[in-house]
């Protein structure tokens, strides 16, 4: 994908008069390149005071490219009267004159014609409601035709339209388009623009309304997503998951990219089916992925090699680029088990609450450390599901690592006493989502009284002191909070990524494809131990 393009930030103007649309201006003045003023948002007596005046678009709107526009409703504008007035409305504003004007692909060539008379650049746009055209290569050569800056605004339900989207204009010259898709799951389009050719990409001022679904303000696009600072050679790297707007990754991962002063920037992906994100992510491309809730069987299914870990627990929380493939890991395993590492002496037996993603990681990590455990879980099935799993990797273990004495896995429901968990009470550990963000106020072993002995461990890092935890301690409990969890799976993830970062910087400056560091790296991980999957 050619990627030798600065792609600019505009600012939608929503505003009802000019003077409310000054204000969103000076508010961002800093950290835009241009305005679209929406004329189809303007109060009736505004237009009409601008197309009496229309040079008061440039005495108001100054120190940035002006782009005018007249959203019609079946566009998704609010212009409702009639389209003879409409382009009146555009013509009487080309006398300002603006930047640029952005016509639909139906209106007649009249208005571009006058508009190229004024030396005003001609952005000819689609905007499609329901779903991605057929055929997107096509259409924007047509919306080109004359030099045209084509754009095509799409509205997205899910990652397949963007990954069509996004492959579309892989091959196109960049800066000739703006392609954007709508909604959460299009948000990639927009802080990628620049990643995929695109000239420009829209932003709405916080609080005012929103010219698009899916737009961020500007200042968040900036400090929050590192726009500018995805230049060619920037390295990305994200988290993948559906929610995904909770993740703390985000900041982490940028923070540290920021302190040791990588040209790499971190972003989060909502996605709903990880195999057209993973053709994304080949295209763009991205060097690293943080994998959570719903994809990491999927992720630990369509990476290209796997590690034991994500092997034994069919559940993968980080993809790392090597060539044109992606090594699977787990960094919830050893995440997981620094926290608990000073009060392992004191356990011998562990009930771990949930089967889940990160259910399978902890048996995992315990069984692997010759801890027997009890997975209890609201769905009873699933939770002999992992024990068996976890059986049959145990065996495997101690048939191929001699003197080593992997744990044993048992299920069964959620417990009301202490002697449900009989045996494996010196150590719970919640792993369910229960709790979390916003069910806050959910407790996952409710009948369950905890008598002081137990340490308690919570996966859930939002909140960081969970109702699990707060009444764990209240009881005299030893507790750990899942945020030391995040915060060391993260940093081992991160570490991964520094050093798939150095590969990559390493074969692009030699003009070498050896990425053999991190698989070697990978592969040296005490929990990780690779093969082909
Ligand atoms: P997952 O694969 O979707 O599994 C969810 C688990 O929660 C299942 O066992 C499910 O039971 C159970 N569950 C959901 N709602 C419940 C409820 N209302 N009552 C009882 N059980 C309920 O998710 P996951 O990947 O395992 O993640 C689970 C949690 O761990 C999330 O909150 C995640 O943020 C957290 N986590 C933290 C870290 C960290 O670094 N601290 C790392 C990974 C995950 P059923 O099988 O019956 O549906």
């Amino acid at each position: 994908m050619n990627r030798e393009y600065e792609s600019l930030i505009c600012l939608c103007l929503t505003g009802e008069t000019i003077e409310e649309n000054q204000e969103y201006l000076r508010r961002y003045r800093n950290c835009i390149d241009l305005v679209e003023l929406r004329l189809d948002l303007l109060s009736d007596s505004e237009l009409d005071r601008l197309r009496g005046n229309p040079g008061r678009l440039g005495e108001m709107l100054t120190g940035v490219q002006r782009l005018v526009t007249c959203r019609r409703l079946a566009d998704g504008g609010a212009w409702s009267g009639d389209e003879r007035e409409r382009c009146r409305v555009l013509g009487d504003v080309l006398d300002g004159p603006p930047d640029w004007i952005d016509l639909e692909d139906d209106l007649s060539d009249e208005l571009e014609i006058a508009a190229r008379e004024r030396g005003v650049g001609i952005v000819r746009s689609i905007h499609c409601l329901d779903s991605p055209p057929a055929d997107v290569p096509g259409i924007l050569d047509r919306l080109s035709r004359g030099g045209a800056l084509a754009k095509l605004a799409v509205a997205v339900s899910g990652t397949d339209d963007v990954r069509r989207l996004v492959e579309s204009v892989a091959q196109r010259a960049p800066g000739t388009h703006i392609v954007l898709g709508m909604g959460e799951y299009g948000l990639m389009t927009r802080l990628l623009a620049r990643r995929i050719g695109s000239a420009w990409t829209y932003t709405s001022a916080h609080g005012a309304v929103q010219a698009a679904p899916g737009q961020v303000d500007p200042r968040t696009l900036v400090e929050r997503y590192g726009f500018r600072r995805i230049g060619p050679d920037t390295a990305l790297f994200g988290v993948v998951g559906d929610p995904i707007a909770h993740s703390r990754s985000p900041e982490y991962h940028n923070a540290r990219f920021q302190r040791d002063n990588l040209d790499a920037v971190y972003l989060p992906f909502r996605v709903d089916d990880l195999r057209p994100f993973m053709s994304i992510a080949h295209t763009l491309p991205l060097h690293g992925m943080s994998v959570t809730v719903p994809h990491k069987s999927a992720a630990a299914k369509l990476a290209d090699h796997t590690d034991d870990a994500v092997r034994e627990t069919g559940a993968c929380n980080t993809l790392i680029r090597e060539h044109d493939s992606y090594l699977g890991t787990n960094t919830d395993v050893p995440g997981f088990l620094q926290p608990l590492t000073p009060y392992l002496d004191a356990v011998d037996g562990a009930t771990i609450v949930g089967a889940g993603g990160a259910a399978r990681a902890i048996a995992y990590a315990l069984v692997t450390r010759g801890m027997d455990v009890l997975i209890v879980n609201r769905t009873v099935s699933r939770a002999e599901a992992l024990a068996s799993d976890m059986n049959r990797a145990a065996e495997r273990i101690a048939s191929t690592q001699a003197g080593v004495r992997p744990g044993r896995a048992r299920a069964g429901a959620i417990p009301n006493s202490r002697s449900d968990i009989a045996g494996f009470g010196s150590l719970i550990v919640q792993t369910t989502s229960c709790g979390m963000e916003p069910n806050d106020e959910c407790d996952p072993i409710p009948e369950y009284r905890f008598d002081g002995s137990e340490v308690v461990y919570d996966i859930v890092y939002t909140p960081a002191t969970t109702t699990l935890l707060e009444r764990a301690e209240r009881a005299g409990c030893r507790v750990i909070s899942g945020a030391l969890m995040f915060e060391q799976q993260a940093a081992v993830q991160y570490d991964l990524f520094r050093r798939a970062y150095w590969s990559f910087r390493r074969s692009r400056d030699n003009g070498t494809r050896s990425y053999d560091g991190v698989r070697r790296d990978i592969g040296r991980a005490p929990w990780s131990r690779q093969s082909e999957g």
